[in-house]
C-alpha cells in the first residue's frame, strides 16, 4: 500500500517521557515502536516496511516470543480495539476476544463512526496481513 511506504516523522519528541510516546505494533514483526503523536493511524514498521498500528498508550507490547499473546493482540485491533480504558480489564486470551468485542460493540462502533478516516486505513493495512 503506497500509504505506508513514507518514512515515519521526524522524531521530535524522542526525549520526552516514554509514558508520553505513542506506540505504533508490527504484528509481522511482532515489535513496536514509539512516536511523539498518534496523528497517523498506520505507519511503516521501521524494522520492515509493513505497516504498525497507532495504538493508545495503555497498550503494552508483549514479548517477540509470546506468539499467542501477540495474536490475541491482533485479533483485537482487527476487531477495532486501539487500547482505550474501557470499564473492564483487556481480554488475557486469544478465546476471550470475541465475548470482550461483543460486550463492548457499541463502543466500538462509536470508535468507527467518530475516525472513518483512521479506521479505514487501518482496515486496508490489516488487509495486507
Ligand atoms: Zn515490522
Amino acid at each position: 500500500m503506497q500509504a505506508t511506504t513514507r518514512p515515519p516523522p521526524a522524531q521530535k519528541g524522542e526525549r520526552a517521557a516514554s509514558a508520553y510516546l505513542h506506540p505504533y505494533a508490527c504484528f509481522k514483526c511482532r515489535k513496536s515502536f514509539k512516536r511523539a503523536s498518534r496523528v497517523e493511524a498506520v505507519l511503516p514498521c521501521p524494522h520492515c516496511g509493513g505497516p504498525s498500528i497507532g495504538l493508545t498508550r495503555k497498550f503494552k507490547p508483549p514479548r517477540k516470543a509470546d506468539v499467542q499473546q501477540w495474536r490475541k493482540v491482533e485479533a483485537l485491533v482487527r476487531q477495532g480495539f486501539l487500547f482505550w480504558s474501557l470499564g473492564e480489564p483487556y481480554p488475557e486470551t486469544l478465546a476471550e476476544v470475541e465475548a470482550f468485542a461483543a460486550r463492548h460493540a457499541g463502543f466500538l462502533a462509536n470508535e468507527r463512526a467518530r475516525n472513518p478516516a483512521g479506521y479505514a486505513q487501518i482496515e486496508a493495512a490489516l488487509a495486507l496481513l
